[in-house]
This record gives C-alpha cells, sequence and structure tokens, in this order.
C-alpha cells in the first residue's frame, strides 16, 4: 500500500510539511494507480525556502570552488551507488522504459561530472597594462538565489542540468519538480543532504503553478531555469524577466526528420524509429516529423511502419518492453484526440494506435504507435506538439521543400538529416534554424559539456543550459581596474 501522506518539501536542509490544502495524485502509468502525492504548496513555502536559500548564500559562495565540488564528487559517488534505484524510481512514475530511464539518469550524472571542473571553468581573464601600470581583471561571482522548474518527461534528468551547476558556482538554490513525477527528485534531495552539504544551499518545493508564480514574483530570487511547454516557457520568460531575473526558458518542440534519397535506411531507420517512438514521444528531441525526399518515400514509410509495428508495449520494468504508456490518462485522451484529428484532416492512417493495449495491465495508460501519411504542414498533427507516439510522414521534392516547410514552423529545437552526402549534411547544418541537429544521428541531444536548447518559440532566454553556458548564466562578471 503506497503511502498517500502529501510529500514533503524539503528547505533549509530539513523535510519539512507543506503548507499546501491541495495535492495532486502521482500514479504509476502502467499501472494506473496512485502511489503518492504532490503537495501545492504555497507562496509561503517558496518564501521559506528562498529564506533558507538567502540565510545560506553568504557562507556557501565564500566557500572556495574546490570545496564546493566535494560535495559534488561525493553526490556523483552517491548517484552511482544508486544509479539502478533511480532509473527504477524513474520509470515507475514516468512509465518509460528501464534503458530509457537509464540513459536519462546517465546524462544527469554526467551533468554532475561536468560541474565538478567548476574550478577550471570558474576562471576568470584579464591583461596587464591596458594602461600603463595599469591591470584589469575579470572575476566571476555567484548570482545569489537561484530557481528551476522541471518538465514531467525527465524526471531525475532535467533537475541536474541545474543544480549542480547553480551549486557548483556559489549559488544556493530552490527546486520545483513536476508535480507528476516528484520522487526522483525526492530521492535526489535525500542523497544530496548524505553529501555535506550546508543547510539551505539546496531546497525543494513541491507544487504547480502557483509555486511557479511565487518563484517568478520572489524579489529574493535572482535567476529562473524553467523547462516545459511554450506556452508556459513564454509566460515564465515575461513574467521573471519583468521582476528583473536572469531567465532561460525551455519550451516545447516540433522536429522534422530529414530522409536523403541517398540515406542508407539500413541504419537509418531503426535510428528514426527510435526518435519517433522511444520514451513513448514524450521526449523535447523527439522526431515527429518525417520528410523523405524523393523516391526514398514509401521504401521510408513501410519501413518505418514495420518497425513501429514490431514495438513490444507494455510496463517499462519488463525485460523486452520497448514502448512503456504514457504519463496519464488525460494525456493519452489528448493523444487519441490528435489521431482522431488527423484523420478528419485527411491525413492517411497507415498504423493505428489508438486502441492498444496491454492485457496483464488493463489500467495503464498505455497507446499504440500510429503513423500518418500526407500529412499537409497545415494539419495539426503536422505543427501541433503531440508529445505522443504519433509520426507524420510528409513526402517533399527536395532540401528546398523541406527547409520552407521546418522554416515555417514557429519551434526550432532539434532537427535531423539522414544522408550519405557530407555535402549535403554540411548545408543542412548550416542551414538549419533549429538549435540541435543531428546528421546521421536520430536525437541530437548534446551532452553535458555542450549547451542544450533551441530557438525561436523552442527557447526564451539568451545562455543555453548546461556546457560553458551554464558558468555564464549561473555567475555576473566583475572587472576590476587597478593602479598600485
Ligand atoms: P508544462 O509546461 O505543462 O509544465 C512544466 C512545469 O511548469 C511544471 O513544473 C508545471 O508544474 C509548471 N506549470 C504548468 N502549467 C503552468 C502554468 N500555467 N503556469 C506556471 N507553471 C506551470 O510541461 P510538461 O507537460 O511538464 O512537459 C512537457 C513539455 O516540456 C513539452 O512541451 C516538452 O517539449 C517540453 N520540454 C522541453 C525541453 C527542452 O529542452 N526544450 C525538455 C523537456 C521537456
Amino acid at each position: 500500500m503506497a503511502d498517500l501522506t502529501p510529500l514533503p518539501n524539503f528547505i533549509g536542509g530539513r523535510w519539512r510539511p507543506a503548507s499546501a490544502t491541495g495535492h495532486v495524485d502521482v500514479h504509476n502509468p502502467a499501472h494506473g494507480t496512485v502511489i503518492a502525492r504532490t503537495p501545492l504548496s504555497t507562496g509561503a513555502d517558496v518564501d521559506a525556502a528562498v529564506g533558507a536559500a538567502a540565510a545560506a548564500f553568504p557562507a556557501w559562495s565564500e566557500t572556495p570552488p574546490v570545496a564546493r565540488t566535494q560535495v559534488l564528487f561525493k553526490f556523483k559517488a552517491l548517484l552511482e551507488t544508486h544509479f539502478e534505484e533511480l532509473a527504477r524510481l524513474v520509470t515507475t512514475e514516468h512509465g518509460k522504459t528501464l534503458d530509457e530511464s537509464r540513459g536519462s539518469v546517465r546524462r544527469g550524472i554526467e551533468c554532475v561530472e561536468v560541474a565538478c571542473g567548476a574550478p577550471s571553468l570558474l576562471m576568470g581573464y584579464g591583461l596587464e597594462n591596458v594602461g600603463r601600470g595599469i591591470d584589469c581583471q575579470v572575476m566571476r561571482q555567484p548570482l545569489g538565489v537561484c530557481a528551476a522548474i522541471a518538465p514531467f518527461n525527465f524526471p531525475a534528468m532535467v533537475p541536474l542540468w541545474f543544480l549542480p551547476f547553480a551549486i557548483a558556482c556559489g549559488n544556493t538554490f530552490v527546486l520545483k519538480p513536476s508535480e507528476q513525477v516528484p520522487l526522483s527528485q525526492k530521492r535526489l534531495f535525500e542523497l544530496l543532504a548524505e553529501c555535506d552539504l550546508p543547510p539551505g544551499v539546496a531546497n525543494l518545493v513541491n507544487g504547480g503553478r502557483e509555486v511557479v508564480e511565487a518563484m517568478c514574483d520572489h524579489p529574493g530570487i535572482r535567476a529562473v531555469s524553467f523547462v516545459g511547454s511554450t506556452p508556459v516557457a513564454r509566460a515564465v520568460h515575461q513574467r521573471a524577466t519583468h521582476a528583473g531575473k536572469r531567465v532561460q526558458a525551455l519550451g516545447g518542440a516540433k522536429n522534422f526528420v530529414v530522409v536523403m534519397p541517398d540515406a542508407d535506411l539500413d541504419r537509418a531507420m531503426p535510428v528514426i524509429t527510435e526518435s519517433f517512438f522511444g520514451c513513448a514521444g514524450e521526449r523535447c528531441l523527439a522526431g515527429t516529423v518525417l520528410l523523405p525526399v524523393g523516391g526514398v518515400h514509401r521504401d521510408a514509410l513501410d519501413r518505418l511502419v514495420a518497425a513501429a509495428e514490431s514495438l513490444r508495449i507494455g510496463d517499462g520494468l519488463e525485460p523486452g518492453v520497448t514502448m512503456g504508456p504514457v504519463i496519464s490518462g488525460a494525456h493519452r485522451a489528448r493523444v487519441v484526440r490528435y489521431v482522431d484529428r488527423g484523420v478528419a484532416d485527411g491525413a492517411r492512417l497507415v498504423l493505428d494506435g489508438r486502441t492498444a493495449r496491454v492485457a496483464d495491465r488493463p489500467e495503464g495508460f498505455f497507446i499504440g504507435p500510429s503513423v500518418f501519411d500526407g500529412v499537409g504542414p497545415d494539419m495539426a498533427i503536422g505543427t501541433d506538439e503531440i508529445f505522443g507516439p504519433v509520426a507524420s510522414v510528409s513526402a517533399v521534392a527536395d532540401l528546398d521543400h523541406a527547409f520552407r516547410i521546418m522554416d515555417a514552423h514557429p519551434n526550432a529545437n532539434a532537427t535531423s538529416i539522414f544522408t550519405s552526402s557530407g555535402r549535403t549534411a554540411r548545408e543542412f547544418s548550416h542551414r538549419a534554424t533549429a538549435s540541435m541537429v543531428g546528421v546521421n544521428i536520430g536525437v541530437a541531444a548534446p551532452m553535458a559539456y555542450f549547451p542544450f536548447g533551441g530557438a525561436r518559440d523552442s527557447f526564451f532566454g539568451d545562455l543555453k543550459v548546461h556546457g560553458r553556458d551554464a558558468f555564464e548564466f549561473y555567475t555576473d562578471k566583475k572587472v576590476t581596474i587597478s593602479r598600485w
């Protein structure tokens, strides 16, 4: 029997009940059962967390970077020890397969590893004799209290895009997990609490919109990082910048995948299938619209359908399962509505996943993969982010035709091309408006030492996530000009 006491917040080094009166049920999406409750914390809880973080900031920011990163080395070791447990927790609360969860936890750990390089990556620069006997030096200094707001689709990974970098730079930190998947983030904080982190340096406040809005408005927070859908990313960016904060807000996506006639389909199609249906399509880097160029259309479509048909849907914890459920019953209903709409709009439904069920998990939020052909750029399935296992195929005449479709779309997160021509690949990479480009790669996810984030309506802000940008985002540059 699951403990349904609303989850506590972690504030000032202690687990404390939220002041919330409402809660959101957390489900195991494969079973459809309630496994926990997320309290809808209030502005008072945010205030308490910011107060604890502000109180911890003076001592933490004065702690030498090399000592700050010792905490992260311990954290990394604990994450390795609890790797399998964390991956299972991600699958239990999110639904993705265990292998997919392992991959995401690995990506999170990679961020901790990169943040451990803070003593080098925080270095400033200087110049002697900018004038005769005058020297100039630039030092990076932490900002203060920083906040991050996470989406549901990568429970353990997305918080680690921010937390290790923020605290390695000497900031203190407040995290709001997605109310749909709070459990692995709670576990991350339990592990962090074992790493000699001073109280108040990292805090966790569970909740929903009220917490986000309180974070955007709170005068004690200097910077806000957000990951989620485009409308909320835009709103958070506007509200928090209006309140004078530094903001990076990563939004939604509609990622186009181009297949050239010279692509090696034997190698490309398994990768493309994984891009479209991996994590049941709940990935901001998922391929969603396939643009086969010229005569490759028929072959690519047939192979995509055959590969999709061979996916094994089920509980992500079970061996052999290759696609788990989507996050909730409401989300499954939304995906089904999109498939209905694609049919009504005149696209050809080649594979229909709407009625797929898993026999021994009748209450799970399962939906099978769907594939549409003949998708026009004006159809909702070709333009909206569905965030489910629905592939749209739209044949194009040439690369220019593909670019007309891609450039007309407001999102520009990731895009991929499959080709055996270096010249075509170079042209694609050069012309793409999306900021993350894959060449014979289906999910163009930059590793933690490179910047992560899209363009246009997929990203609001200037500095991207992790890599060197994280050290820029989480510090201010102070210039000292001296004459002695
Ligand atoms: P979401 O926008 O619904 O929620 C994200 C966060 O915002 C959650 O913590 C939620 O509690 C909060 N929130 C929701 N509605 C709000 C509102 N009206 N006002 C203030 N806060 C609100 O997104 P989601 O469904 O959790 O995640 C899926 C979305 O995230 C997809 O659009 C996906 O593309 C996007 N995403 C983007 C990236 C990226 O790198 N660009 C990465 C992962 C996910």
